[in-house]
């Protein structure tokens, strides 16, 4: 029986465009702990780059929640809450990190988290001007077009008569800038299906936050009906795909059928490599799986001239 429930998220997308065998394992097959469950616990991080951007997310939406109550944190405030997560999580996750390694990515990353201070988009907040402002912590889907939509922005200020809505990324991957830029549009679709937030594209902006190496960079993206509908495009394809992943899985339990990741370096602190064809080398097992696959496509001539 297939158990998939329609949702669309970040994670989930570019889990399946990576690996669709890590994504089937993950989400595709009957007996997986359901989404809020899964979620609950988490996918446990793969490699210390995670830790750091999941510790200075975290360390964001407390000192946001902090700053809904004017309470300002200071520099020492920011590298014990941000030490404090990231030693939590490497000692959770039993990931070695030689100390002083450890000590300059604290570093770096509270400096990261202060810096977000100076992001003009922030700064109304920062500086306590009045204004009606809302956080989320991207966990909570909307219903949208028979999907769970988990795509919250992280904050929303409103001014002007319109709604700021302000996604942050703490790292920015350097491929398809298109498709993050669609992925940013989906905010506009939670907050358009939120209780509280208007049904009305014109009463949005939206301003994306991106960190740059060494400085965070702000810029606008457009909100127009045709780029949310590129955007909802985009989410839908994704969710018929995965419905698709989802089906193949239960048909084939083994899961040998499923392609593997699209490049070695997804294998790197995947959680499903023990038992997986790549375990001992992601090429080889490529083309072992190619070689298979292939074959009934050469034999199929052969069984239409049978069945004839
Ligand atoms: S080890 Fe590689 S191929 Fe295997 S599931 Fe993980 S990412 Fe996919």
């Amino acid at each position: 029986m297939n158990t998939f429930r329609p949702h669309w998220s970040q994670t989930s997308a570019r889990l399946m465009n990576a690996c669709p065998r890590a994504w089937a394992l993950t989400y595709g097959q009957p007996n997986h702990h359901s989404i809020r469950g899964r979620r609950a616990g988490g996918r446990p991080p793969k490699n210390m780059d995670e830790v750091m951007v999941r510790a200075m997310r975290s360390a964001w939406v407390k000192k946001t929640s902090d700053l809904y109550e004017r309470k300002m944190w200071t520099k020492a405030y920011t590298t014990k809450v941000v030490t404090r997560l990231v030693n939590d999580a490497l000692a959770e996750h039993d990931i070695g990190v030689p100390m002083l390694l450890r000590r300059q990515k604290i570093e770096l990353a509270v400096q990261q988290v202060r810096l977000l201070n100076d992001v003009r988009a922030l700064r109304p907040l920062i500086e306590g001007e009045p204004r009606r402002w809302a956080f989320f912590d991207r966990k909570e889907p909307t219903q949208v077009g028979g999907m769970g939509l988990y795509a919250a922005p992280d904050l929303a200020v409103f001014h002007q008569n319109r709604w700021t809505l302000v996604r942050l990324q703490f790292r920015t991957p350097a491929r398809n800038p298109l498709g993050q830029q669609l992925e940013h549009l989906l905010a506009v679709h939670w907050a358009m299906n939120q209780p509280g937030f208007p049904d009305d594209i014109n009463a949005f902006r939206l301003n994306v936050v991106a960190w740059r190496g060494t400085r965070w960079r702000e810029h606008h993206l457009d909100v127009s009906s045709q780029s949310l509908n590129q955007a909802l495009a985009l989410a839908h394809h994704d969710v018929q795909e995965m419905t698709w992943l989802s089906r193949w899985a239960n048909a084939d339990p083994t899961l040998m059928s499923l392609p593997l990741a699209s490049h070695s370096s997804h294998c790197d602190g995947c959680q499903h490599r023990k038992g997986c064809p790549a375990e001992t080398g992601w090429a080889t097992a490529k083309r072992l799986q190619e070689n298979a696959l292939a074959k009934p496509s050469q034999r199929e001539p052969t069984k239409s001239a049978n069945t004839a």
